[in-house]
C-alpha cells in the first residue's frame, strides 16, 4: 500500500486525545513510508495528520475545492490539487489511494466513510476502509450499522466491510489483509422472471 486515504474531523474535539491520535496516524504513516492524500485543510484533525507527515519527511497530497481552497488550504504540502466540487475531490481522493482510514469527525468525515462502503457493496470499489474507534467515538455508529443489519437493511458481510480498530498500526494491519467479500448486494430480493 502506497498511499492511504485520511478522512477526519476539520475540527480537533474537545478532547486532546482526538488531535493526539491525528498526530500518531501520521508518524505512522511517515514511518512505513506511505503518502498521505486528504483533504487538504489546515484545521482540525485533517491538519495535525499532514503537519505530522510533512514533518516526518513523509509526502502528502491535498486535495479541495476551490470553494473554500482561499480559507482553509494548507500552504505546506507535497501536492495541492484544487478542484472544482466535492464531488470532483472525492473521486479524486478515492483514484489516488490504496486505501482509506477514517479519524472521528463530523458529517464530512461520515458523508467520506459512507460513500466508500456503498461503492464497495456495489462493486465499484474493492479498496478497503476502516477506522480508528478511539476514546470509542464510533461506538453509536457501529450500533446504528449492527441494527441495519438486525433489521434487514443491510447484509452481515457488507457491515464487516468496515474495519475498525482503536490504534493506527493496529487499522493498517487490518486493512493490508482486507479481503473483498464477493457478494451481491440486494437483500431479500425477488428473483426476475
Ligand atoms: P467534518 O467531519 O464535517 O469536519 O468534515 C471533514 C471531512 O469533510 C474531511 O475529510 C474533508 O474531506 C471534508 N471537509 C469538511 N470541512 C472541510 C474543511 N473546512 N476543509 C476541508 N475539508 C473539509
Amino acid at each position: 500500500m502506497k498511499r492511504i486515504c485520511v478522512n477526519c474531523g476539520s475540527s480537533p474535539g474537545f478532547d486532546p486525545v482526538y488531535m493526539e491520535v491525528a498526530e500518531k496516524l501520521g508518524s505512522v504513516l511517515a514511518k512505513r513510508n506511505i503518502e498521505l492524500v486528504y483533504g487538504g485543510a489546515d484545521v482540525g484533525l485533517m491538519g495535525k495528520v499532514a503537519d505530522t507527515v510533512l514533518q516526518s519527511d513523509g509526502n502528502v497530497i491535498g486535495i479541495i475545492p476551490k470553494s473554500f481552497a482561499h480559507k482553509v488550504s494548507h500552504q505546506g504540502l507535497t501536492e495541492l490539487h484544487v478542484v472544482n466540487s466535492m464531488h470532483e475531490r472525492k473521486m479524486m481522493m478515492f483514484e489516488k489511494s490504496d486505501g482509506f482510514i477514517a479519524l472521528p469527525g463530523g458529517f464530512g468525515t461520515i458523508e467520506e466513510v459512507t460513500e466508500l462502503l456503498t461503492w464497495s457493496q456495489l462493486g465499484l470499489s474493492c479498496k478497503p476502509c476502516g477506522i480508528i474507534n478511539v476514546n470509542g467515538y464510533f461506538d453509536s455508529l457501529l450500533s446504528f450499522f449492527n441494527g441495519a443489519v438486525n433489521e434487514g437493511f443491510m447484509k452481515q458481510e457488507h457491515r464487516d466491510m468496515l474495519l475498525e480498530d482503536v490504534s493506527p498500526e493496529g487499522i493498517l494491519d487490518k486493512l493490508y489483509n482486507y479481503k473483498y467479500p464477493t457478494i451481491e448486494k440486494w437483500v431479500g430480493v425477488k428473483t426476475r422472471t
